[in-house]
């Protein structure tokens, strides 16, 4: 009944302890993952890193478009500051035109229209340039433009916007193909808004494609790797009106661009109009390094879940442990008092019988003494173990190795086992082979072994009572054998009763006083003198246990004793 209640108990807290598991750590975990995983699902859906690439992208471009603007509109603000005054002669006119290109190598071309006419110049080192001659030629057109009524209105604009300064870009053509002509008309400072005066230049194509845009470029991207790291970018400048679908081509491209379309572009509004942005990563496109990253990203959380769950099954597998050697602590208490119980109440009894006089026979008074003795010697042999165990434990065991006659350390100990092996009815074999050479071992711990052991043999004979002890050498080893024929021990248990507390299931042995510890003493000694101990068993047939000793390690020859402690 109380076993049942005990079991029960035993159940219930395994079953809080599961619940704790699943609720508090499984389920937490459980979720956790899968709150992950959809995420990275929605992530690789929403394709959510390409479009923060992207914006990112847009974002640098932008500020690029602006930073590019800014510096076209100072340099046109520093021309214009050398800029003739309408009201200077047109030689003066000529010559301030031809010194401010001179000192502006970035210019193609510098004009001046006003009430008095149109004066143009060009850049004196390309002068012969056949392309700059048309252009030239083409520009003197501006003069109708500007005489007319739109030169009024371009006025009155200019005139509204902050920087007095707007861009007027075409196509044009230089040795080596089609070109990008910038061109930027003003209204001069400190000149009456009423004036129909107009100022111009225009940016030599060659200066930008080669000295303009790629610095420009290359800053950007330097910018970009030095604040940011990660995967180089390129950028590349082309023509906006480029055909849809047909390859676009770079008019300038930064280092590392190689070919392939840019990942986000932006056409210029302002001072490149006609001129768009775009760019790209230098060896790889978004869509790779997305698709990397949700690589990455699954491995790693699949990594982590693996390393959950095992950590998980890990826990569980202590936590049972831990409950199962608590469970094995409170059973040895209960076993141990109970084992303290019995000797200490027959003790008690015939000593008290004795004492009140009545036991008058010789013979029945010798069997009281008797089972007093033995039941002392009982509690002795239960309390040297319980003090073997705690020293083991405690890590202060020592043992005493001597120069022993182990045949007659092992006959001795038998003698004084033998009137109670043969009393409980035991067939008692003992075969002790006769030359056996001297060994050092601790006398009083392979006694305390060989008594464990037959003891044991003892408590778990019901059928048929037969007790053999051999101790004969074999191949550098003296092997002490203890057989029984009594309930044996099942296969999964026999790694386990070499371990403290542990007591076979079997209700057979439930029924037996006994606290767990004499076998992992037996292994503990065992083991202390460099041996082994092992077990042959099968359920209902019986045991043998043999204890191994080798001779070179316990029987060597020395005269002193040594005491050695085994942790
Ligand atoms: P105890 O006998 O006090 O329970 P032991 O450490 O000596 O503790 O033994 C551990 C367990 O091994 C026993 O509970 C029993 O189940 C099993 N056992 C030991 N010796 C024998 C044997 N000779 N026959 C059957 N089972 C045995």
């Amino acid at each position: 009944m109380q076993l049942k209640k005990r079991s029960l108990l035993g159940g219930f807290n395994r079953f809080r302890l599961m619940l704790t598991l699943v609720l508090a750590v499984l389920l937490p975990a459980a979720a956790l993952i899968y709150v992950n995983f959809s995420q990275l699902r929605a992530f690789e859906r929403d394709k959510v890193l390409e479009a923060a690439i992207h914006r990112d992208f847009q974002e640098m471009l932008a500020i690029s478009d602006k930073k590019m603007n800014k510096k076209a509109y100072t340099m046109v603000q520093e021309a214009v500051e050398s800029f003739p005054s309408p009201d200077n002669d047109p030689t003066e006119k000529e010559e301030k035109l031809d010194r401010l290109l001179e000192k502006s190598p970035w210019l193609s071309h510098a004009f001046l229209f006003d009430e008095d006419g149109f004066v143009i110049r060009s850049q004196p080192g390309q002068a012969n340039d056949k392309f700059i001659r048309d252009e030239r030629e083409n520009m003197t057109e501006y003069r109708v433009w500007f005489g007319g009524r739109e030169g009024k209105s371009l006025v009155e604009g200019l005139h509204k916007k902050p920087q007095h300064i707007t861009f007027y870009n075409s196509q044009t053509k230089r040795a080596d193909g089609p070109a990008f002509l910038a061109c930027a008309f003003f209204v001069l400072p400190e000149v009456a808004e009423d004036r129909v005066v107009l100022g111009g230049i225009s940016f030599d194509p060659c200066y930008l494609k080669s000295t303009f845009f790629p610095g420009m470029l290359e800053e950007f991207v330097n910018d970009r790797t030095r604040d940011q790291g990660g995967n180089r970018l390129a950028m590349m400048i082309y023509p906006a009106n480029s055909p849809e679908g047909h390859e676009i081509k770079p008019l300038v491209a930064s280092t590392g661009w190689g070919d392939g379309k840019p990942e986000v572009m932006r056409k210029f509004d302002d001072a490149f109009q006609g001129l768009a942005l775009g760019i790209k990563y230098q060896g790889t496109s978004v869509e790779a390094l997305g698709e990397t990253w949700m690589h990455r990203s699954f491995l790693i959380l699949g990594f982590l879940s693996v390393m959950i769950i095992g950590g998980l099954v890990l826990t569980k597998h202590m936590v049972s442990k831990e409950m199962a050697l608590a469970k094995l602590k409170s059973d040895f208490v209960s076993n141990v008092s109970h084992e303290l119980r019995t000797p200490l109440a027959l003790i008690r009894l015939y000593a008290e019988t004795l004492e009140l006089g009545r036991i008058t026979t010789r013979e029945k008074k010798q069997q009281y003494y008797r089972i007093v003795r033995k039941e002392s010697e009982r509690l002795t042999a239960l309390i040297n173990n319980i003090l073997d165990f705690s020293r083991i434990e405690a890590g202060r065991k020592e043992y005493e190795f001597r120069e022993t006659d182990i045949a007659d350390l092992v006959r001795n100990t038998l003698d004084s086992y033998r009137y109670q092996i043969e009393q409980q009815g035991f067939a008692f074999e003992e075969s002790i082979d006769p030359d056996l050479p001297i060994v050092r071992v601790d006398r009083e711990a392979i006694a305390r072994a060989l008594v464990n052991l037959v003891n044991n043999a003892l408590k778990y004979s019901t059928n048929e009572k037969y007790l053999g002890v051999k101790l004969y050498r074999e191949n550098g080893v003296v092997k002490l054998e203890v057989a029984d024929r009594g309930i044996g021990i099942a296969r999964r248990d026999q790694p386990k009763i070499f371990e403290k507390f542990y007591r076979a299931g079997d209700p057979l042995v439930h029924n037996t006083k006994g606290s767990g510890l004499g076998l992992s003493l037996v292994r503990h000694i065992t083991e202390a003198h460099g041996g082994e101990i092992a077990v042959e068993s099968a359920p209902g047939t019986g045991s043998r246990f043999t204890m191994s000793l080798p001779l070179a390690a316990a029987g060597k020859q020395q005269p002193q004793t040594t005491s050695t402690t085994i942790h």
